[in-house]
């Protein structure tokens, strides 16, 4: 699984490696890298989002989102839906209005990561890139960090944990190759990752986990908060498409 706004592509960073890297009002290209860009939503991106701006799952998804099956694993792809201009619908003249709930390719920038699971009981594999963009002048700065010290300056463990929860099912080990998702099954995606208040009415309703395999407690945690309902979403997910 990625976590970039840009793709893969960039000089992978050695463990360590540190790095030149600031971004702040007053730079000549502030605001400038909110536009002509994917930005992508994962559903903890999408969570916070809807939170922040307190709208119904299904006005944020209308509204502001658009939906595509990515290209290497099929899998169903939600993205800002950027305006008219190519702008970020977010983005004001004092810069992101929604900065404390942006989303985790925003945060990574100017960094890509990858990562992958290592095995039960194991913490996911993952490496970082360097994403260096033209016209950014972040890269000219004097502030030296590494990808750990970027991560906890960004606010990123709790997005990177969320995400690293979601390679249960994007990269589940019975998966073969690209993802094909019918109609059906992409709303089933949509609803247990992204528009949870559609999902919690089925994971309340009598015999979800007996059928599934959830535990009262698990629906009980899961039913009293949203972060739960998620892993609870993904897992469910991982059941209905590959078993488990
Ligand atoms: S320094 Fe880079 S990331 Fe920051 S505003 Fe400028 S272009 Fe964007
Ligand atoms: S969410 Fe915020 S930081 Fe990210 S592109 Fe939009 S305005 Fe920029």
């Amino acid at each position: 699984m990625i976590e970039s706004g840009g793709g893969l592509g960039g000089r992978r960073l050695a463990p360590g490696e540190r790095f030149r890297f600031a971004c702040r009002p007053g730079l000549a290209c502030f605001n400038t890298c909110c536009r002509d860009k994917r930005l992508p939503l994962l559903p903890y991106d999408f969570l916070r989002l809807r939170r922040a701006l307190e709208l119904p799952a299904v006005q944020l998804l209308t509204d502001y989102v658009e939906l595509e099956a990515d290209p290497v694993s099929g899998w169903p792809a939600l993205r800002i839906k950027l305006t008219e201009q190519g702008v970020c619908p977010f983005v004001t003249d004092q810069g992101c209005s929604v900065y404390p709930h942006r989303p985790t390719c925003c945060r990574v920038y100017p960094l890509a990561r990858a990562v992958r699971p290592a095995g039960p009981g194991r913490e996911p594999r993952e490496i970082f890139l360097r994403q260096e963009t033209p016209g950014c002048l972040g890269w000219d700065q004097p502030e030296e960090l590494d990808a750990a010290a970027w991560v906890r300056q960004q606010g990123l463990a709790e997005y990177q944990a969320a995400n690293n929860y979601c390679l249960r099912l994007f990269m589940h080990p019975a998966r073969r190759g690209e993802v094909s998702l019918d109609e059906r099954q992409t709303h089933a995606f949509i609803s247990a990752l992204y528009n949870l208040e559609a999902f919690r009415p089925l994971a309340a309703s009598p015999g979800f986990g007996e059928r599934f395999g959830f535990d009262g407690d698990r629906l009980d945690l899961a039913l009293a908060d949203e972060q739960e309902l998620l892993k609870l979403g993904v897992d469910w997910l991982a059941g209905v498409f590959f078993g488990g």
